[in-house]
């Protein structure tokens, strides 16, 4: 009966091949087996049916029945249209149809009983339905009989070749009526009796046809509860192999690096939350599995030092560690501060950037083999094979969504073990997202920011007011704080943004002339050399003003910077404005983010807008931005999350179910780590079933 399901979607009875290539371009509808699992959007209560005279144009859809008493053809040429009456004892009303003309004609005449279920409206001073849904009375019994009606998302191209909800409803009549009762269980017997499931079969009949609301309610939960569980299943697989088949190396003192940097070089106080994170990373690196843990911590929050003294760890126990940030601006920057707080101590630490020297890198390719270089700092070019290490035990990577899973795992392979991996991220990521997406990782979270911090004032200013906007940054400046001005650039390529950009330069140093100012600009198509200038001037404080694109979004670390000017804010995501927000904020003084945008703004747009203005809260705004987007759209899913498109539960609002699923996912685990039991073969082969298919990522969002 599997292969029955396997079947291509042209072989059922009423599809045919050009209605498979449609069903296959338009929704990925190859087999049968996708069909059942095309879900309905809403379903709509059919057991109501309303009389005539009681129709008005403002009701909802409506179901009627009725007889009909005449039809006509009307107009012409493009206005051409089909009108039948229909009457049920209590009044006459119109259907009305543009198009299909010649089939629908031939199909209601004068004395034929109908069902019509439409949409009401208004046509001059009469009440119609404008492309109602016919049925008739008598045929009724060839769907599945249910109270509900199931309605299902089609597209332009479907509709207009007769493809509607109401054909796809009949297509998966035909289906079930054939493989209701056959259809094997993706579950074995034991786990749907323990926690009380519904059958698979009853699942899909019911979730098509309801046969009453607490059947549709339990049909919905065991096939959310089912994808959820094999998402889960999949992360959390993949980390029980790891802890049964790799080891990790053993970290196990506390030496005289560790103790000198914190006796005599630790600029502030560890926070609380620091301090906690540092112990989850200890017991990892010293309990002989390798670690591979997730940082989570908001901009501002001091996950630089936790990996500082993290990598310090690693050299204590005679390993080397290294550091990958997304940019060189930010790796630059990683090695000054390093350098800077490690002092005097006797490290050896270097930088490689794709901008390196040549001769440079090869004496850095060197003392890496050697073992000489302990700590090296860099970007995506630390993932070259050229580079290798004498004996690699810790990588951080700074700002993880930037990176893809695949980058992730080429670190492993520095060395003969894998080395323990700190990825750390200033993204805040919804509980529910973490788990799905980085459910194979273990989270810390720095939930707390550093003593002193002042929350930055949030407003939205119209372009109208740039002269206001202008006074209050001449205000700032002759405090004696720096201001970043930014300028979207959604695409490096594009030229528009470019021009953008130099004429938003332009009339700033008209407005802040030289010599009492000074503007620098920084952005991603200028040279290495050029671009350090400019954020040299800048982090040096020689700077006022840093125009800049979004190369400043993550990392940049100028304490005396207290305004952040977002240009165009509506073009900008809601997670990507928090970032920016993030540079500021920094030092001991009240700090501003002003997010300018034109008065044409949509919906959406309105909404960003509103919700960073009203907080400060990371978590929160991402949980905002899972809301107003879904998760398709987050950065870095796509290469590193689902192994198949979600069909009917979402991250965002089946966040219970999906934590329950991960229970009874650790669960089994618990048991039974590698599922080698006979009695879970069945979820083993489903697994394996549902991974074969290529994800659709269009889907998700
Ligand atoms: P992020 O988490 O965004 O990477 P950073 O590590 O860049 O944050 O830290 C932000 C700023 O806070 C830096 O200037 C850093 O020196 C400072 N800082 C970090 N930890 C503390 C602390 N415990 N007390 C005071 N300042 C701190
Ligand atoms: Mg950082």
């Amino acid at each position: 009966m599997a292969e029955i399901l396997n079947k291509e979607i042209k072989f059922l009875n009423g599809v045919g091949p050009k209605r498979a290539e449609l069903l296959k371009k338009e929704l990925s509808i190859h087999t049968f087996e996708d069909l059942l699992y095309l879900f309905p959007f809403k379903h709509v209560d059919r057991t109501r049916f309303h009389t005539i005279r009681e129709v008005t144009p403002d009701m909802p859809y409506i179901q009627l029945t009725g007889e009909i008493t005449g039809t006509e053809m009307a107009g012409g040429g493009g206005k051409k249209r089909f009108i039948a009456y229909i009457s049920d004892g209590t009044g006459v009303i119109e259907l009305l149809w543009f198009r299909g003309l010649r089939w629908i004609s031939d199909r209601v005449k004068p004395g034929k009983k109908f069902v019509v279920y439409g949409k009401p409206t208004s046509f001059g001073s009469k009440t119609n339905l404008v492309h109602p849904e016919l049925e008739e009375p008598g045929k009724q019994d060839a769907v599945i009989r249910s109270a509900m009606q199931s309605f299902y998302n089609t597209t332009e191209k479907l509709k207009n070749n007769f493809v509607t909800s109401r054909v796809i409803q009949k297509l998966i009549n035909t289906l079930l009526k054939n493989v209701y009762g056959n259809i094997p269980e993706t579950f074995p017997t034991w786990l749907i009796k323990e926690y009380n499931l519904m059958s698979l079969n009853d699942a899909l009949l019911n979730i098509h046809f309801p046969q009453s609301h607490d059947k549709l309610k339990k049909a919905t939960f065991r096939l959310k509860f089912e994808e959820l569980f094999y998402v889960q299943l999949n992360i959390l697989k993949q980390k029980a192999n790891r802890n049964a088949t790799v080891e990790g190396f053993v970290f196990s003192r506390v030496g005289s690096m560790m103790n000198d940097f914190y006796r005599d070089h630790l600029p502030f106080e560890l926070t609380g939350a620091q301090k906690r994170v540092l112990r989850e990373i200890r017991h990892d690196l010293g309990s002989g599995k390798q670690m591979n843990r997730l940082l989570q911590g908001d901009v501002g929050s001091g996950k630089t030092l936790v990996a500082v003294m993290s990598m310090l760890i690693a050299l204590d126990n005679g390993f080397q560690a290294c550091l990958m940030a997304p940019t060189e601006i930010l790796a630059g920057q990683h090695y000054s501060t390093l350098k800077k707080i490690l002092g005097n101590m006797p490290v050896k630490i270097d930088l490689l950037t794709g901008s390196t020297r040549n001769a440079h890198r090869k004496n850095i390719h060197e003392k890496l083999l050697s073992g000489e270089l302990q700590i090296l700092i860099g970007t995506h070019a630390l993932i070259e094979d050229t580079v290798r290490f004498g004996n690699l035990g810790l990588v951080v990577i700074d700002e993880q969504h930037r990176f893809g899973v695949a980058q992730r795992a080429k670190m492993w392979l520095k060395n003969e073990k894998p080395p323990h991996m700190l990825v750390m991220t200033a993204t805040p990521i919804p509980r529910t997202l973490a788990m799905t997406v980085y459910g194979d990782l273990e989270v810390s979270v720095i939930d707390e920011l550093p003593p002193g911090r002042k929350p930055v004032k949030t407003a939205h200013y119209f372009d109208t007011k740039r002269e206001r906007m202008f006074g209050f940054l001449r205000e700032q400046i002759k405090k004696g704080q720096q201001v970043y001005i930014v300028y979207p650039l959604i695409k490096e390529s594009e030229k528009m943004d470019y021009k953008d950009l130099e004429d938003g330069y332009e009339s700033i140093v008209r407005a802040f002339p030289p010599p009492g100012y000074v503007v620098t600009i920084v952005h991603g198509q200028m040279k290495s050399v050029e671009k350090e200038e400019g954020m040299r001037q800048f982090v040096s404080g020689k700077a006022h003003i840093m125009v800049a694109t979004t190369v400043i979004e993550v990392g940049v670390d100028v304490p005396n910077a207290s305004v952040m000017v977002i240009e165009s804010a509506e073009r900008f995501g809601l997670s990507q404005l928090h970032q920016l927000r993030g540079r500021v904020g920094r030092g001991a003084d009240q700090s501003y983010c002003i997010l300018m945008s034109s008065y044409k703004l949509s919906k959406e747009a309105v909404q960003r807008l509103k919700t960073l203005v009203s907080t400060n809260d990371g978590f929160e705004i991402a949980e905002a931005d899972l809301k107003l987007r879904g998760p398709g759209d987050i950065e870095g899913t796509m290469q590193s999350g689902f192994p198949f498109d979600l069909k009917i539960s979402h991250i965002g609002k089946d966040a219970k179910i999906l934590e329950y699923a991960r229970s009874v996912v650790m669960r089994l685990l618990d048991d039974d780590p590698l599922l080698e039991n006979p009695g879970n073969s069945i979820i083993v082969k489903r697994l394996r079933h549902l991974k074969r298919k290529e994800p659709d990522w269009s889907r998700i969002s």
